[in-house]
């Protein structure tokens, strides 16, 4: 058993080389080929388990590998974005700032040397500092609910813009005015493929199933078998069953 088993590309075997993994953990061992194959997933994991590289590298790789960072990059290129940067392709929703934090730290760790560009909004700190964080473009967004939801209304981030094709991986572009609620938007709409959420159980406890919904919901957010979702939690109870229906579309289920 070994990070080899699954070619995630030259970036990200040098990046776990650095971090000094060795050896999968379970969760990793086997949540990984499953989030590589497309599917998504509902992991019960718990904190401590490696649940946050379970996530992160086949994540990573596949941005810098064959997913939409490379049209992306492409389209870049092609100048046809204009004066727009970057835009998230991937969000990750946790609980706390610790949580959001920690995610970030790895997902720093692990888009060293690439084109990725992480960014982390929670609430208790300056907006205005985070909003001008994302401004300078932001392929990796993990958020705490709460802080996105307020990003949201003050129509700093949008989701709209971009199209995927059924077979999710081919984007379309679309140059459309970027007029939302209002609000000019940033350089922040989103082209979003992944959605992860994280210690899902904690993030219900806490109160957040209304945020949660008002950001998977909104209507420029990829649907459900577009986009690719992976629930974790620690817990599987009624409300989370509940969730995993509705935003997941068969989905593995994974135990460890
Ligand atoms: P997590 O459950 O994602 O919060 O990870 C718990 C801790 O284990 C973190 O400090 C990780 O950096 C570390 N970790 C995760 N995966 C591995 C691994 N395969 N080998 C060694 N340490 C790991």
């Amino acid at each position: 058993e070994s990070f080899q088993d699954v070619d995630m590309g030259e970036i990200i075997m040098g990046n776990i080389a650095l971090s000094r993994y060795t050896r999968p953990t379970p969760v990793q061992k086997y949540a990984i080929p499953i989030v590589k194959s497309k599917r998504d997933l509902m992991a019960c994991a718990q904190t401590g388990s490696g649940k946050t590289a379970a996530f992160l590298l086949p994540i990573l790789s596949q941005i810098y590998t064959d997913g939409p960072g490379e049209a992306l990059n492409a389209a870049k290129e092609n100048g046809k974005y204009g004066r727009r940067k970057q835009y998230p392709i991937a969000l990750v929703l946790a609980p706390t700032r610790e949580l959001a934090l920690q995610i970030y730290d790895e997902a720093r760790k692990f888009s060293y040397r690439s084109r990725v560009r992480p960014c982390v909004v929670y609430g208790g700190a300056d907006i205005g500092q985070q909003i001008r964080d994302l401004e300078r473009g932001c392929h990796l967004l993990v958020a705490t609910p709460g802080r996105l939801v307020d990003m949201m209304e003050r129509g700093k981030i949008g989701l709209d813009y971009c199209k995927y094709d059924m077979e999710r991986r081919i984007l379309l572009f679309f140059e459309i005015g970027c007029i939302l609620c209002n609000c000019i938007l940033l350089n922040f709409s989103c082209i979003l493929n992944y959605l992860v959420l994280d210690e899902a159980d904690r993030m219900l406890d806490m109160g957040f199933e209304p945020q949660i919904r008002r950001i998977v919901e909104q209507d420029t957010m990829p649907h459900k078998g577009i986009r690719q979702t992976m629930m974790f939690s620690a817990t599987f109870p009624k409300e989370i069953q509940i969730l995993a229906r509705d935003f997941l579309e068969e989905y593995i289920f994974l135990a460890v």
